[in-house]
């Protein structure tokens, strides 16, 4: 079955989110949220980690349900913006029997997507989920009303860097007038995207820009748990850092190392467009877009940098 008709034939729907939830997550869920609701549905909203500081100006957060133990009973999961079931952290793999047993639709845009679902609703030419949501409530006639409008458009402001990215296409462009139309404040989101940065997050990434390092078309940085703890600043707050470094000029491909408590460390590549770095961090069991993947890596922040570099040098000779 299609995934419009197991959501109109859903009671209740259950509606999953990625780890390290971004805008484009958060957007979604809670645009598809509100369409449910004006659908005269019940709905769960649930995401394996919390809703970060920066993005609880979104209307309806609260909602979200952070970390849930186990899942109640549900007729349907949908789970948005992720490219495999290991990406929904604690709520897939605490909830394997629900999985099993009930309908899943996956509704994602990333080129390295593998969810095996009921139905997966996949579109890499989609520059955000959000972006997909609004196709998919026009398919089932659902009228998006301005709240709606503004959670999805938040959606595709945050994954496009405000319409600055490659895949920001006449098709992104006309969504999102449509959604102005329909009543979302650009600018209003656009403030409290972009204009609402704490000092810590600026003192954290002084302090990594200062440390910046460029070798053979590549440029880096590292984001120690001892720079975070001096900064007084939380994780999420390197979010946005390495698409800094994806501005410099003498570089094809940037790369952050952010050092994470436990003996692993997280690895974002931007690539300017000559490199494919999805293809790379599919090597390393991460995933992604062409322009822009991530992955982890269980090593020490030197081991991470001297392996990464190799292999982005490899990418970069070959491509
Ligand atoms: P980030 O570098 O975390 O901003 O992520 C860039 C893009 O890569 C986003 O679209 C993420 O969803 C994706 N991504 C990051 N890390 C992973 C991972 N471990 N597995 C799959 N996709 C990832
Ligand atoms: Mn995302
Ligand atoms: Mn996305």
């Amino acid at each position: 079955m299609e995934a419009k008709q197991l959501i109109l034939k859903a009671r209740h729907v259950t509606v999953a989110g990625h780890i390290s939830p971004d805008g484009d997550v958060i957007g979604s869920m809670l645009g598809l949220g509100f369409a449910l609701a004006s659908m005269g549905k019940e709905y769960v909203l649930v995401l394996p980690d919390n809703v970060p500081a920066s993005l609880k100006f979104v209307p309806g957060v609260e909602q979200i349900v952070e970390k849930p133990k186990k899942l109640a009973a549900t007729d349907l999961i949908v789970a948005l913006d992720t490219s495999d079931p290991k990406r929904l952290g604690s709520v897939y793999h605490d909830n394997l029997d629900l999985f099993q047993s009930v309908p899943v639709v996956n509704i994602d845009h990333h080129i390295t997507n593998n969810f095996v679902a009921t139905s997966v609703i996949l579109d890499s030419s989609a520059a955000a989920t959000a972006e997909q949501i609004v196709d998919l409530l026009h398919e089932m006639s659902v009228p998006i009303d301005p709240t709606t409008a503004l959670c999805l458009l938040v959606g595709i402001v945050s994954d496009t860097q405000c319409f600055r990215t490659a895949n920001t296409t006449s098709r992104t462009l006309e969504i999102a007038v449509s959604l102005i139309e329909r009543g979302a404040p650009l600018s209003w989101i656009v403030d409290c995207l972009y204009k609402a940065l704490p000092v810590s997050k600026l003192s954290l990434w002084g302090n990594a820009l200062s440390d910046i390092r460029l070798s053979g078309g590549i440029v880096w940085t590292c984001i120690t748990q001892e720079a975070l703890h001096r900064c007084n600043a939380s994780g999420e707050e390197t979010e946005g850092l390495v698409d800094v470094l994806a501005g410099v000029k003498e570089a094809e491909v940037a790369a952050l190392f952010k050092e994470v408590p436990g003996g692993s460390v997280k690895v974002s590549l931007r690539s300017s467009g000559k490199a494919d770095v999805a293809r790379l961090a599919s090597d390393f069991k991460g995933g992604g877009h062409p322009r822009a993947a991530g992955f982890s890596l269980e090593c020490s922040l030197d081991e991470a940098q001297e392996l990464v570099i190799r292999s982005v040098n490899r990418l970069l000779a070959e491509s």
